[in-house]
């Protein structure tokens, strides 16, 4: 097989879902948008229903319909969207809960499915999605009249647990929702490990589930092995890669392993990533091109068959460092060609 061998670990999805509802004593749901971080919202969703999840969060109704399918007609699914123009059909054939962002959202909504469940996403100051202040102040006595199903906002600043927005936003919350009598979320994987002043009704993780900071105790969740397409062994002073990038500083053997940015492996990660054979790392040289990469195997004994990009020494945090950006970028940007494996009980 001349692709990449994805291993996705749905047990240590489930581990450290467990793990993020210890953490608090309220219900913890999931967020399985773009599909699933990259590794199939469908699988995700429906190993997590299993264990025990009761909702999920989806970014467009669309996702949502996937979901649906994956679990079943009894969890909640909620879209973070809300009721756009055209989901109608959607969010009633799939039951979906849309989180209403907008005073159009709201009438858009009442008027198409009057009595259908519904959401409420507040703004406490990341200005990104929801009702602010003033417009919740206006239609809340009416919204809360038609009992809507979850009332949530979203943190700005959660991975940063001293960063002063995180009280801010809190409070804020609180003045926006004391005594609506609605189940209220306020907190993904960042907010959960800000205590439980941060936990009210339900919990909405997602980065963490997939093994990703800011969850430092997370399970491992996804392994990547490339396989070497060839080897050649080069002299002092040949170059390798385009626009010549690198130069051998001594005799030096090179492996050609299948994959590149077309995969999701980033070109930021050209001259700075690293791949492992077993315990011994092996320097990523040149320029990462669209299919493949090149790779400094010279102090290798035996160079194997293939090597590994993700692998429990070098996570998704560690290879997103490699390439200057964050776990989430890695872990949705890999690629549709590899070879899918799932590992489950
Ligand atoms: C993506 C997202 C989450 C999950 O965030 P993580 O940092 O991945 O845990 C929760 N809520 C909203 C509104 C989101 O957009």
């Amino acid at each position: 097989m001349g692709t990449g061998h994805l291993t996705i670990d749905l047990n240590a999805v489930v581990a450290n879902w467990r793990a993020l509802d210890a953490m608090t004593s309220v219900e913890t749901g999931a967020v399985v948008k773009a599909d699933g971080y990259g590794l199939g919202s469908d699988k995700v969703a429906a190993a997590l229903a299993r264990a025990g999840a009761r909702r999920f969060f989806v970014a467009s109704a669309e996702e949502g319909a996937k979901v649906r399918t994956a679990v079943g007609p009894e969890p909640k699914v909620h879209v973070f969207s809300g009721h756009m123009a055209g989901d109608t059909e959607t969010i009633l054939g799939q039951n979906l809960i849309p989180m209403l962002n907008s005073i159009d959202q709201l009438t858009r909504h009442f008027e198409a499915l009057p009595g259908h469940s519904f959401g409420i996403q507040l703004d406490t100051g990341m200005n990104r999605l929801g009702m602010e202040w003033n417009e919740w102040a206006a239609v809340a006595p009416m919204v809360l009249a038609q009992s809507p199903d979850l009332v949530m906002s979203h943190l700005a600043c959660a991975d940063e647990p001293d960063h002063p927005m995180n009280a801010y936003q809190l409070d804020l919350f609180h003045q926006m929702t004391d005594g609506i009598g609605v189940k209220r979320s306020l907190s993904a994987t960042g907010g959960i490990l800000l205590g439980p002043d941060y936990h009210f009704d339900v919990c909405r993780p997602g980065v963490g589930l997939y093994g990703g900071m800011p969850f430092a105790q997370a399970k491992p969740v996804v392994k990547l092995d490339l396989p070497v397409v060839q080897v050649r062994d080069l002299e002092e002073g040949e170059v390798v890669g385009y626009s010549n990038t690198w130069q051998a500083e001594r005799p030096s053997r090179v492996a050609t392993v299948s994959g590149g940015y077309a995969d999701g492996l980033l070109r930021s990660l050209s001259s700075r990533g690293r791949l492992w054979a077993g315990s011994i790392p092996c320097p990523l040289i040149g320029r990462v091109s669209m299919d493949l990469i090149t790779v400094d195997v010279t102090d290798l004994d035996e160079v194997p068959d293939m090597l590994s990009i993700l692998c429990p020494t070098q996570t998704v945090d560690d290879l997103a460092d490699l390439g200057s950006t964050i776990g989430y970028e890695i872990l949705t940007s890999l690629g549709g060609r590899y070879h899918r494996r799932y590992i489950q009980s």
